[in-house]
């Protein structure tokens, strides 16, 4: 069984080709800087053994289309790609699903008209994604094509977490409300948690914090998502590494009057040169952290900020669930940095919350624990993979429909 992934965003394409049978990797890249002058295709092969072989291709590819289409010589080339001819299923990623998307969907006309009235919510991500999809429906005729969609764990929330307390027409004729983002990631380390547990998932209770470049916290109990840190967009929450999280919404009408900048420009300080960048110079936790060590007082600032953030929401998301049986780390931080983990856990005792300091300088592409023998709550690490949560889902919808006989 073999599903392709794809992940169309604004100027580049993810693909991933999965063999489901052992949930191995065959071919993989990444095609970025499409229509700028620089485009790069990075892609590698499964050689069998355990390794890749890795290619680089360098061409101006001007829109998605031709991005696409390079992508699909590679993906089928006899020696550099992989058989495709029993593909399963596409599975692919689509940013926001608004209310109307809780589950894998498999796609079709109505599916797609769904997804673009969603397009004023996500206006970067939502009509990049449909690109993917129409090209790979074009390609793919007669194999099922499923959206997953970064919103749908987070429809579980109720209605008392995901409202803002505004007026209930800007809910009602404007979908204002919290809606969470990164939810294949904090569905994919919660289902691992449940394993390493023990424990079946719909009795599992857990704080995942999705810690990269973009960062949020989510409350999970019984397997379901009850809050997040993201809400409306993905800029509300923790600090980012370029965007600023939770900050008074009457900042930026402020700003405007006193800057002389205009709404739109200030949006985009709050977006793209805030969170550690803005504070310290660098959205790179590597570098922040190095700041920090070398009595930087804005490297050290920024971190503290970071971790301090963070520990605020794991004490609201304690009390909101109750029991917590572990608090997860994953993201290209919460997977690399003891020092952010440690921060985030620091002085938690009184919570049932103990890093065993030695277990968290481990590193490694298999889940961890780094709590002590004493702590209540684990503590674990759980890299990512949300390429093989879209492949899952959207096997699982495949065979679904074909057990049931659609
Ligand atoms: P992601 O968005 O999940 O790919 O995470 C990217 C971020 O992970 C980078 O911006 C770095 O800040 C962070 N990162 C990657 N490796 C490390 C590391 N060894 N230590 C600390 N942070 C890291």
């Amino acid at each position: 069984m073999k599903i392709l992934v794809i992940n169309s965003g604004s100027s580049s394409i993810k693909y991933q080709l999965f063999d489901m049978n052992n949930q191995s990797v065959l071919v993989a890249g990444i095609l970025e800087e499409i229509g700028r002058t620089g485009s790069t295709l990075k892609h590698r092969k499964n050689n069998g053994n355990g390794e890749f072989a890795e290619f680089t291709h360098s061409q101006p590819v001007h829109d998605h289309a031709a991005g696409f289409h390079l992508i699909m010589e590679f993906l089928a080339h006899p020696t550099k790609g992989w058989d495709l001819s029993d593909l399963s299923g596409v599975g692919h990623r689509i940013v926001h699903g608004g209310e109307a998307f809780r589950l894998p969907t498999l796609i079709d006309k109505e599916v797609i008209s769904t997804i673009k009235a969603m397009i004023p919510l996500a206006p970067l991500h939502n009509p990049a994604n449909l690109i993917g999809v129409e090209l790979a429906l074009e390609q793919f005729q007669s194999v099922p094509q499923v959206a997953i969609f970064d919103t749908a764990f987070h429809q579980s929330m109720p209605s008392y977490a995901f409202r803002y307390a505004l007026p209930n027409e800007m809910y009602t004729d404007y979908r204002v409300r919290r809606y969470g983002f990164h939810g294949t990631s904090h569905q994919y380390v919660a289902k691992q948690a449940a394993k390493r547990l023990h424990l079946p998932l719909d009795s599992v209770n857990l704080i995942s914090l999705h810690l990269g470049n973009g960062a949020s916290a989510t409350a999970i109990r019984q397997g379901r998502s009850i809050d997040t840190s993201m809400g409306m967009t993905p800029l509300e929450g923790l600090i980012m590494g370029t965007r600023c999280g939770d900050i008074d919404p009457a900042l930026q009408g402020y700003l405007v009057r006193v800057t002389g900048k205009t709404y739109e420009e200030i949006g985009t300080l709050f977006e793209k040169a805030s969170g550690l960048q803005g504070i310290c110079g660098s959205n790179d936790m590597r570098e922040v952290v190095r700041l920090a060590e070398s009595g930087d007082s804005f490297g050290t600032l920024a971190l503290d900020m970071f971790c301090y953030r963070i520990k605020k929401y794991i004490g609201a998301y304690f009390a909101v669930l109750g029991r917590v049986d572990a608090i997860v780390f994953t993201g290209g931080i919460g997977e690399n940095s003891p020092t952010v983990r440690g921060r985030c856990c620091e002085s938690l005792d009184s919570l049932g919350i103990v890093v065993d300091e030695g277990l968290n300088q481990h590193r490694g592409r298999e889940p961890f624990s780094i709590n002590s023998d004493e702590s209540r709550v684990k503590l674990l690490v759980i890299p990512t993979n949300e390429e093989l949560e879209i492949a899952i889902q959207t096997l699982e919808l495949i065979q679904a429909r074909q057990d049931s006989g659609i």
